[in-house]
Parts: C-alpha cells; structure tokens; sequence
C-alpha cells in the first residue's frame, strides 16, 4: 500500500476500507508517513468528507494507537460527558459531582483550553492545591472511593489524536465534522465509561455555528459511540451567549460552586439539570426524565451535590476554596439604554483570553485570576451608565485591547429581541437509526 494512492483515492472522492485508514493511522503515528502526506490526505477527507463507517474506523485506530483506561475494576455505573467547547463553560465542575451524587461513577479526563474556549483542566488549577495528575491507579482508586476523580488526559491517550489535531490546526481541517468527530470519540471511547452524553455546542461561541452542522456532527458522534458498543447520547446546546455570568479560571470555578451551593446562574442551573437527567435517564435510574430532572435539582439545593465536590477538592489535594485575587480589574459601563440583541460569543473568548485568562499557542501561560463577568443575557435591557462588564488581570497593559474586542461583540437593539433557547434538541439512535427531539 502506498500514501500516494490514499491521498490520490480520497481525492477522487472515493471511499477507503479499514485497511486503508488503518495504513494511514498506523504509518502516521509511528513517523513513515511525513507530514506533507498526512497534509494532503486530510485536506482531501476535508474536502470529499468520510462517511459514517470511514469515520468510525479512523476513531478505533486513533483509539488503538495508544493506551487506554481501563474500569473494568470498578463495580458500578460509570457515566461520562464531554462538550465540544464553549465560553464560560464549566458545566464539568458542576455536573460530574452532581451525578456521582446520585452514586455515579464519573471518571473523568479533560483538557486545557486553546484559542478562544476554555478547558476544565485550567480551571481546577486554580484551586489552591489541586492536582489534575494522578497515576492510573491513584485515579481508580479515588472514583471507587469518592465516586468521582477529574484529572488531565494520560501521556499516551490516543497520540493520534495529539499529532493529528496539531497538523489539523495549521492546515485548516479542523472544523470538518467527521475529523472533529473521530477527534473526540476516539479520546472518549479511551476513557472507558459506559454512558457517553455530549454536549455539542452551536451558536458564535462554537466550533459549529449553525443547528444543521452540530445535528450532523451529533449524529456521527452518537454514531460512533453506539457502533463502540457505548450507550451515547447528545445534547445540542446554545453557545450563542457565553453560559453563566463569568469567562476565565478562577471566576469559572467559583461560579460553579454557587451553583453546586443551590444558587448560581439560572443557564448554567439549567444545562446542568438537563444533562444530568438525561444521563440518570440513560442509565435506568429514573424511569421519566421529569423525574431525573427534580432528583437532580434536589440534589443541587439539599447539598448533596457540593458535598461530592467537596470530597472531591479534597481527595486531589486542594487546600482552600479562596482564589488567588487580580491585581487589576476594570468597570465597563453602558454608553446608551437598550436591549442586548447578541453576542459574538467568540469575541467574548477572545477578549477573556487578551486578558490573561486563554492562551493561543498550546504551552503559553494563563493568568488564573483573570476573565470577564457579564451579567447581562440576550434580551436583557442595560440602562446608560449601567455596568455592562467587569474586566479582571493580573497582567498589566492588557485592559484598552480587551475592552475594545469586548464591546465589539455586544450587539444592542432598541427593541426587545426574540427569546433565546439555550436547549436545542437531543440526538440518539434507535434500531441504528439516528432520531432526533427538538426541546420545546
Ligand atoms: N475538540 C476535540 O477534541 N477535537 C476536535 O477536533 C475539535 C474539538
């Protein structure tokens, strides 16, 4: 078998056997294949697209071409979720303690934040204490004792993946759906649980902006979970607005804890109710998802759910819930009366990430302290003088820039905007069907 005549098949718009990919994969990760191949064959799968049995063989040999967790060990059901990036969003941090809450299992790896999105592995370092690094075994034997363990993704998960996604990134293939697609399954088919629920985001925050491409994306995911053999859902959800009040480490984490402490943010209550009893439902524990939907508001307001977290600050030697404060913070108020018609979401990532609280190449260093709290939501009405943001660093020289990129994506109208829906419709296979429920 020759790259030359993948690259040149896939070209011509032709479908590839298992064989072939798995040439590929294998050829790529151990360095055979250069680069420049690699290059020209994902721009050619970018191009002419991968069907779903294409896909699903590239997301098992990504999967094979590394180690895999294994938990098998643990007795119990373990559940994961996994969102394909937002702003604001730390839905992780209030949902995996929630559903170990109920005595799910939730044995979670994530990653860091780049370019626009954060990630949850930055935000837990901004609790004093807290290690996202525990070996294999410090990790099973947390989730068995405490239910709920969230660490950074091991050296040799999927390293297909790894080399790929940077390729992906400076060849412009990244927001093709089947890559982003066996992208993530790959690493979350590695991770082991049996209860996959994604969250897949639409809107000017994400990587997807339209409902049509994040139903597709959705649908091949789900895809490839249950030809894994993995009961997998998805959730389809706004990233028209950033979720919550507050974009950036520190803010994030302890916005999260208000809501684990039955307050909060009413988007970021709401997102993690419905995730929550979607997975409650998914793995039998409730028969109604009304019902799963209430158990888990309880569980929110009784103090069930903060309490796992708290075991959980704990386990992975966090010393304190007080943050390291910024040095720095600056008021941004309205220079006119009217509604808030929208928001170029991503801009607000931007801005967050001008001021310390992102980074844009993959080992920059983030500023924990800094980010954005905005509280106004799509269609609220902001009075003139009123304070629109608050902008926080550590860094000096970075508020005129950021502040400039903020307001460039607010979008104000005289008149009340339409309502925003922040659920957009669930995605599942019945029979190897894809079926689709809009939320009402
Ligand atoms: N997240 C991933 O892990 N991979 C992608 O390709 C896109 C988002």
């Amino acid at each position: 078998m020759r790259m030359y005549d993948l690259i040149y098949k896939k070209r011509q718009g032709e479908k590839l056997t298992a064989e072939e990919i798995h040439f590929f994969i294998s050829g790529y990760v151990t360095g055979e294949i250069p680069d420049y191949q690699a290059s020209a064959f994902l721009m050619a799968c970018f191009l002419k697209g991968l069907d779903k049995k294409e896909t699903y063989f590239l997301t098992m040999d990504m999967l094979n071409s590394g180690d895999k967790m294994d938990l098998s060990s643990l007795k119990g059901i373990k559940v994961d979720k996994h969102s394909t990036g937002g702003v604001g969003d730390k839905t992780t941090l209030t949902l995996a303690p929630l559903l170990a809450s109920f005595g799910l299992l939730v044995a979670k790896m994530s990653g860091r934040g780049l370019g626009h999105t954060g990630g949850t592995i930055d935000k837990l370092e901004a609790i004093p204490g807290f290690t996202t690094e525990l070996s294999e075994e410090a990790f099973l034997k947390q989730v068995g004792e405490v239910g709920l363990a969230l660490i950074s993704q091991t050296k040799n998960l999927v390293p297909a993946d790894k080399l790929l996604y940077a390729l992906r990134d400076v060849t412009a293939t990244v927001d093709h759906p089947s890559l982003i697609a066996s992208s993530i399954m790959s690493k979350k088919l590695a991770a082991d649980s049996d209860y996959i629920l994604l969250d897949v985001k639409v809107g000017s925050g994400a990587f997807l902006k339209s409902l049509d491409e994040a139903l597709h994306l959705a649908k091949i995911m789900v895809s490839i979970g249950e030809q894994a053999g993995k009961s997998t859902r998805a959730i389809i959800s706004s990233m028209d607005e950033p979720l919550g009040f507050s974009v950036g480490n520190s803010l994030e984490v302890e916005e999260a804890i208000e809501v684990l402490k039955g307050n909060g943010p009413q988007d970021l209550i709401e997102l993690t109710l419905v995730l929550s009893s979607q997975l409650l439902i998914m793995t039998g524990a409730y028969k109604t998802l009304d019902e799963a939907y209430d158990a888990s508001k309880e569980h929110l307001v009784d103090g069930s759910a903060y309490k796992k977290f708290l075991e959980l600050i704990k386990a992975q030697g966090g010393t304190s819930l007080q943050f390291e404060k910024p040095l720095f913070e600056r008021e941004v108020l309205a220079e006119a009366s009217g509604f808030i018609k929208g928001f170029d979401t991503q801009g607000i990532g931007e801005s967050a990430a001008i001021l310390g609280a992102g980074r844009s190449t993959k080992n920059e260093p983030i500023d924990l302290t800094a980010g954005i709290y905005l509280p106004h939501k799509i269609g609220s009405f902001v009075e003139k003088g009123e304070l629109l943001a608050k902008l926080f660093t550590s860094r000096s020289g970075v508020f005129e820039e950021a502040e400039k990129h903020l307001l460039a994506s607010l979008e104000f109208s005289a008149t009340k905007p339409q309502d925003h829906k922040l659920v957009r419709a669930l995605v599942y296979e019945e029979d190897g069907q894809s079926k689709v429920q809009m939320w009402n």
